[in-house]
């Protein structure tokens, strides 16, 4: 990999001052970074802007499933969900290290004890998910007797229990994909800036876009960016992007309607799972999932139509205690409460608002692919799962557009031979896991964490942890990430502040909370080698950091 640090961001903008881009695109969630890989491995001069870190929106927030959808299937859905069971296939085989199989687990009661099951409905659901997922299934599901169910799951509630349903679906880190993505859209020659925001758009004689005002949000520099076509992926931000084109409404007759999701972080010796489950809330509406994730345990999500302010969704004491309640009902040895949640973390879908559609539940997660009359092209909604695919439509009519108004050719590869970051083949992450405990001395669990989030690369951080010894330290207690992530960060992802090693390349303020603040000071004096910060600079990001910490993951007291 290229580096890719605050230097390449400066010469990256000052390109996007100075050249005209066959593409800009405005968002660098996964929807964005899906584009830029596309566009710029068929050739054409690429530009990606994100206002604040890379996923820093709803692509650090998800469920953090690779998935079809086995819940689509309710509303008939099946070409979606046979759509996101072949891009999972895809993902599976074209990043390795960060897609990995896993079973999921819904288990049986006894009608009496737990009316809201509704076993062969389920059973009907996964025959069909069986069924849609054709030569691309990972697993056919099966049933599970009581004693197999409860290996899974010790303080699973064992009265009535019959037993369970096991299928098999995918787990990833959200926020590390796209940073792959990007790093792989790179690699082909997209230029991509975070921290710079879209403010307007620049226009020609026939009063088409032709750029965008650019501020950039470190500096508070503006810069006038020019390119052929510009792509609005800015997920539940859409329309504020829209009406900076004055084209709200114009040939985007359809709206975003965010749908809040709500997320626990727990320890995973507090929720004993070995397997992700699918619990029913207290309703019996819809499925929590409990995800065993990075040494944690996640659980979620919630679906409630959301008017607040986009940029600081949170988690609210009503929703943890809704959770807590759903999940200490079906696990009642584990009887957790709001001081077991290490962080609680919201995100907002960017649902594509269909008026007739009263509850957000039922909206499709399809994608919307929309052209205003102005030449601006927007893409929203679908999943995480289906960006590759969502990113070759965006790009099929770019690049159709291209041709039409300027003759500009696209040629080059597709995106479903390209491997995403630094993935290497599946049947090597254990063997390079195990070579990379040897020969650098790190724990088993820090080898595999390298190699699962970086793939290839883990041997570029574990050059850097030679660099110093201090490299070497872990940064929170218990959990196997090392100090050099944080210089890998700033010299080949792109982070510019602490939470964007904290929160996003490392998972750190997710997976730890307080105990990821208390490392802050630590990772500032690393950050500040590799930028330059002085030491006021260094306070003003660590407060930052608690800022963000306080808003956007500290769990509201719930009992
Ligand atoms: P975002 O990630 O929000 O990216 C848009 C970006 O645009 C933001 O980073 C924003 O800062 C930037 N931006 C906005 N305005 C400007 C501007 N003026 N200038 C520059 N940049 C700007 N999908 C799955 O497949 N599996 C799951 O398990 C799953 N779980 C989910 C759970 C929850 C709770 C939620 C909310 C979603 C879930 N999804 C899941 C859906 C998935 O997360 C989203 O579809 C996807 O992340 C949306 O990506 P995006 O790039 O379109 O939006």
């Amino acid at each position: 990999m290229t580096e890719l640090s605050w230097q390449t961001r400066s010469r990256a903008l000052k390109r996007m001052a100075d050249e005209i881009f066959d593409l800009l695109i405005i968002g660098g969630g996964i929807t964005g970074a899906g584009l830029a890989l596309d566009g710029s491995a068929r050739g054409l001069r690429v530009a990606l802007v994100e206002k604040r870190d890379f996923a820093a929106g709803t692509s650090s927030r998800s469920t953090k499933l690779i998935h079809g959808g086995l819940r689509y299937l309710e509303h008939y859905d099946f070409a979606l969900v046979r759509e996101g069971l072949r891009e999972r296939a895809l993902l599976v085989k074209l990043a390795p290290h960060l897609v990995e199989p896993f079973p999921f687990v819904v288990p049986v009661y006894e009608q009496s004890r737990r009316n809201y099951d509704r076993p062969l409905k389920m059973r009907a659901g996964m025959i069909l998910y069986d069924l849609l997922a054709g030569k691309y299934n990972l697993g056919r599901h099966r049933r599970l007797n009581r004693a197999e169910a409860l290996q899974l799951a010790p303080q699973l509630d064992p009265r009535g229990l019959k037993g369970a349903f096991v299928y098999y679906d995918c787990l990833t880190d959200d926020a590390r994909l796209v940073i792959e993505v990007l790093k792989s859209a790179h690699e082909c020659g997209a230029v991509p800036a975070s921290y710079a925001r879209a403010t307007g758009f620049l226009r020609d004689e026939a009063g088409r876009i032709a750029g965008a005002h650019l501020r950039d949000e470190l500096t508070g520099d503006e810069i006038s960016a020019r390119a052929r076509l510009v792509i609005n992926a800015t997920g539940v931000w859409m329309e504020e992007t829209l009406s900076l084109s004055s084209a709200a409404g114009n040939g985007a007759a359809k709206s975003v309607r965010p749908s809040k999701g709500i997320h626990l972080t727990v320890p995973a010796d507090r929720l004993r799972v070995n397997a992700a489950w699918l619990i029913p809330s207290l309703t019996g509406h819809r499925f929590y999932f409990v995800v065993p994730w990075q040494g944690r345990v996640n659980i979620g999500t919630t679906d409630t139509d959301y008017q607040g302010d986009k940029n600081a969704p949170r988690a609210e004491a009503d929703e943890v205690r809704e959770i807590l309640g759903a999940i200490n009902s079906y696990f009642p040895d584990a009887q957790l409460d709001s001081s077991d949640v290490i962080t609680s973390w919201a995100g907002l879908r960017p649902l594509i608002s269909d008026p007739m559609i009263q509850s957000t539940t039922a909206i499709s997660r399809k994608e919307e692919l929309l052209e205003s009359d102005n030449g601006l092209i927007s893409l929203a909604g679908g999943k995480l799962t289906t960006y590759r695919l969502m990113a070759e439509r965006g790009i099929d009519l770019a690049a159709r557009r291209l041709r039409e108004r300027f003759g500009i050719n696209t040629s080059g590869q597709r995106t479903s031979d390209i491997p995403v970051g630094g993935a290497p083949e599946r049947h090597e992450i254990e063997p390079a896991a195990q070579r990379l405990a040897q020969s650098e001395g790190f724990t088993p669990e820090t080898a595999h964490h390298l190699v699962t989030a970086y793939g290839t690369e883990a041997a570029r951080i574990a050059e850097i942890a030679r660099e110093d010894v201090r490299l070497r330290a872990h940064l929170v207690n218990g959990l196997p990430h090392l100090a050099a992530e944080v210089v890998y960060a700033a010299r080949y992802e792109m982070a510019l502040t602490l939470a964007d090693v904290l929160a996003r390349r490392t998972r750190l303020l997710m997976l730890a909370g307080k105990a990821a603040v208390e490392c802050a000071p630590m990772v500032a004096e690393l950050m500040a080698g590799e930028l330059r910060w002085d030491e006021r600079e260094v306070k003003r990001q660590i407060a930052q950091l608690t800022d963000e910490y306080e808003r956007e993951y500290a769990t509201p007291h719930a009992d």
